[in-house]
């Protein structure tokens, strides 16, 4: 699989000296989840909902190949073209033979993080054809030369003057860093490229396998454009996309927007459900629709972490993590951050490439609480530890340490015997000082021992029941 190498050490010790940074994320992070709350509050079956969806999703999983023949008969009929990717290679491969076949040049994207996972940007760059971002946050990323670092909010790592920067510094612009500004200047370059256009790209948020139809949830419209102005349209969709029928879409349309943005609903949703038929003279004279694997069907034979393909990418576990709130989206190194891509990254790219991402938690829970479609998010990430530890992608000190541990932890003279000394040796600290722990100590305080210890705690504590 082509991506971004994982080099997530360095990412890490980068984002938590970078006080901008952290500045820009946890603003970001607490208004979109204040916002979320507070809409929540004013639906009183959201739970009852979410309970709804993960039914839904659950049956879509685990009937998926099912659903997924049914959905490209049923495109079929809708003169949608149905190509299936096993892997990133394939897809890119498939989208390239479209393009040079139509002997398309320009190419405009929106909503579509499937091809950030397939790399597409990057595999376009010296194949002569031009592939641009048009949602605002991506645009912004691409024109850094990022990914995004939020999978609703790519650009939340960047202020608005590092945005008035860059647009100046690549686009010959006057500094601006007032946000209308700035929107106007995107929207006056980016309607020209939408004119000239030669194909559309975009994701799916939901597919309906009873009608051979997609749509992609938006609040900008320029999923709208990218779908109905160029003439061949392609949506990129990973296989797990996919639920039964458009009746349930309501559920998670009440779901998505509160999640994600904190709004009560979104301001578009786009159906696609097959090529212009010339009547309003709107939209594509092609479509295709791109079903990728890319590891999906691995996933789905797993029972332990089926569940993770239930994700539908709102973004709302990133805004209650306190370790992504700490650190942002590109110190997980992949296109999928958070709590969510903490549990896609070693599943996708392996355990030994994916090894530190399950560790990347607080496992307080937050992500669990929050996910509109009860997504067991801390369970997962344990059981994935418990992987990378199986497999041995642990360093030779920890393993070293545990095997200690475990020694004294089974002996308990030898075990009380030792517990002693942290305390007594506490008492050689000056006076109210901490242990000297490195790296640990320099984001927090350690805590002092209890002069007591556990042992002695908890006999008192049984004693006094
Ligand atoms: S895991 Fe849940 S909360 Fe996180 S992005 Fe997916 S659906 Fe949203």
């Amino acid at each position: 699989m082509n991506t971004t190498p994982l080099n997530t050490k360095e990412y890490i010790k980068a984002a938590l000296a970078d006080k901008n940074l952290r500045a820009a994320v946890g603003k970001a992070t607490g208004s979109t989840a204040d916002s979320r709350n507070a809409v929540i509050g004013q639906i009183p079956y959201w739970e009852d909902l979410r309970s709804r969806v993960h039914l839904i999703k659950k049956d879509a999983i685990e009937n998926l190949d099912k659903y997924l023949i049914q959905f490209e008969e049923n495109c079929k009929r809708n003169n949608i073209n149905v190509h299936w990717a096993s892997d990133a290679e394939e897809a890119r491969n498939i989208i390239l033979d479209i393009a040079q076949k139509s002997n398309s040049k320009k190419i405009v994207k929106s909503k579509s993080l499937t091809t950030e996972e397939i790399n597409l940007n990057n595999f376009f760059a010296d194949k002569n054809i031009e592939v641009l971002e048009t949602d605002l946050g991506e645009y912004i990323v691409q024109l850094n030369k990022q990914i995004p670092s939020h999978l609703i909010i790519p650009a939340m790592h960047l202020s608005r003057k590092d945005i008035g920067k860059l647009f100046a510094e690549k686009l010959g612009v006057e500094y601006t860093e007032d946000p209308a500004e700035l929107l106007s200047i995107a929207r006056r370059i980016l309607r020209e490229k939408f004119l000239n256009a030669d194909i559309g790209i975009s994701g799916a948020n939901f597919a309906f396998a009873s009608s051979g139809s997609f749509c992609v949830v938006e609040n900008e419209a320029n999923a709208h454009l990218t779908i109905s102005l160029p003439r061949i349209h392609i949506a990129v969709m990973g296989i797990e996309k996919l639920i039964p029928d458009k009746k349930y879409l309501p559920y998670f349309l009440k779901l998505l927007p509160p999640s994600a943005t904190g709004q009560k609903s979104s301001t578009y949703v786009n159906f696609v459900g097959g090529v212009s038929r010339g009547r309003y003279g709107e939209g594509p004279e092609e479509v295709h629709i791109v079903l990728l694997d890319n590891g999906r069907t691995k996933i789905l034979k797993d029972p332990k972490l089926r569940e993770t393909l239930y994700c539908i990418r709102c973004g709302a576990c990133l805004n209650a993590c306190p370790v992504y709130k700490n650190i942002g989206g590109h110190s997980y190194g992949w296109v999928y951050m958070g709590p969510i891509g903490a549990a896609l990254i070693p599943q996708y790219l392996g355990e030994s490439e994916g090894k530190y991402s399950p560790f990347l938690s607080s496992l307080c829970g937050a992500c669990a609480d929050v996910c509109p479609v009860k997504i067991d998010l801390p369970g997962h990430l344990l059981e994935l530890r418990n992987r990378v530890v199986e497999s041995g992608n642990t360093p030779g000190y920890e393993r070293g340490a545990f095997k200690i541990y475990s020694m004294i932890i089974s002996r308990p003279r030898l075990y009380r015997f030792l517990s002693r000394f942290p305390a007594v040796m506490q008492k050689l600290m000056p006076a109210g000082k901490p242990f000297p722990v490195p790296g640990y100590k320099e984001e927090r305080e350690f805590a002092r021992f209890d002069e007591k210890g556990f042992g002695k705690r908890y006999k008192e504590f049984i004693n006094n029941k």
